[in-house]
């Protein structure tokens, strides 16, 4: 189609106006982005992937040594945008689903990955729930919209590289030698990540604190179901240098929470009862804090509106991961800093990472200045 005309294009808050042309020129901060329009489709691609764990990985309700995903691309113009989807069987996406998704999506009918909103819109609406599916859209196209801008995400969104927070390092319920063995293991991190929710949750917290007095942040996976016996839990753990405590009771018990947050000495967050943006609402006033993960909420984009929204709500926000590759971290890892609690260790737990990007050096999360989501490929997949 010839387009002579000039349409000016709104996307999302901060990117401004742009002007469209025949061979487009995007003109952003000051620098222009040619794009040739001609034959520019936007093309998706997926491919499943296993990702091997380095431990066995124990929840309060099951064991895994490897966790599913589904590596995307988007391709543009010559540039690839890369994302991926974590789908741990518990929550219910699987590879099979997530293939069934994306066969659905349809993305030649876009020609401007600038309209990152309208794109992210139609594949929200394409069918509900898959929120891991469609994060893996979301990272590849932000991944592609940055690779064409030359910058990293942080530097779109204005954010400071140096104020990305310390990552707690997870701690898997194991026998007292090997919790030892693993905290001996762990000393770069400045916060250990703890799994309770089980009979041995005092004497999995001694064992630490035989070895280290670093901080501990506790998350019980709904594992409390009373909440005197929680709150008792909460302020013994209070007096051993524990920090705060994510999801300790069932999403369900929505009163007895508001009325453990109100009580507890130690900031509660809410993980299982946060899922996307309307949840933050009602999160308000029954947790001190939410976690916001890419795989729950869709992507960046919305996980961007949930930071926003739970700031404005006066609530802490902790970002997390599933086990994910260094693709997924990197991306959720721009919106990093400024933020006081992550839990950014997903790609640290794994051992055939066939991405690299954000590290974690002495503890600390610390972007790359690769642009997009700050990745390259390391390894074929
Ligand atoms: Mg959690």
């Amino acid at each position: 189609m010839k387009c002579g005309r000039r349409t000016f294009l709104s996307i999302a808050g901060l990117l401004g106006g742009l002007i469209l042309t025949n061979s487009f020129n995007k003109n952003l901060f000051g620098k222009t982005f040619s794009i040739n329009k001609k034959n520019s489709k936007m093309k998706l691609t997926f491919k499943s992937y296993t990702l091997e764990l380095k431990h066995v990985f124990t929840l309060a309700s099951s064991s895994r040594t490897t966790t599913p995903v589904m590596f995307t691309q988007i391709e543009f113009d010559g540039v690839v945008g890369y994302g991926e989807a974590s789908m741990p069987p518990y929550l219910g996406e699987s590879q099979e689903s997530a293939a069934k998704f994306l066969s659905k999506v349809d993305l030649t009918k876009f020609n401007d990955p600038f309209e990152i909103e309208s794109i992210l819109e139609y594949v929200d609406k394409i069918e509900p729930n898959n929120p891991a599916a469609k994060a893996s859209i979301d990272i590849a196209l932000h991944d592609l919209v940055g690779k064409i801008m030359g910058k990293p995400w942080y530097k779109i969104w204005n954010l400071d590289k140096e104020r990305t927070p310390f990552t707690s390092f997870t701690i898997g319920i194991d026998t007292d030698e090997v919790v030892k063995e693993k905290v001996t293991e762990a000393e770069e991190y400045k916060i250990l990540k703890v799994k309770l929710g089980r009979d041995s949750d005092k004497r999995m917290i001694e064992t630490i604190r035989s070895v280290t007095n670093k901080p501990i942040v506790v998350d019980v996976n709904q594992g409390w179901k009373d909440k005197f016996f929680a709150l008792d839990m909460i302020n013994w753990l209070n007096e051993r240098n524990v920090k705060m405590v994510e999801q300790p009771m069932p999403k369900e018990m929505i009163d007895d929470m508001a009325w453990l947050t109100e009580k507890s000495p130690l900031p509660t967050f809410g993980d299982e009862s946060v899922q996307r943006i309307h949840d933050v609402i009602k999160a308000h006033g029954v947790y001190s804090g939410i976690n916001i993960k890419l795989m729950k909420c869709t992507g960046l984009r919305e996980a961007n509106k949930m930071i926003n929204l739970a700031k404005s709500l006066g609530m802490e926000v902790m970002l997390g991961c599933m086990t994910e590759s260094s693709c997924a971290i990197s991306a959720v890892s721009q919106l990093s800093p400024g933020i006081q609690w992550a839990d950014l260790d997903g790609a640290l737990l794994i051992s055939n990472d066939p991405f690299e990007g954000t590290k974690v050096i002495d503890g600390k999360v610390v972007l790359s200045d690769s642009p997009g989501i700050g990745i390259t490929k390391v390894l074929p997949h």
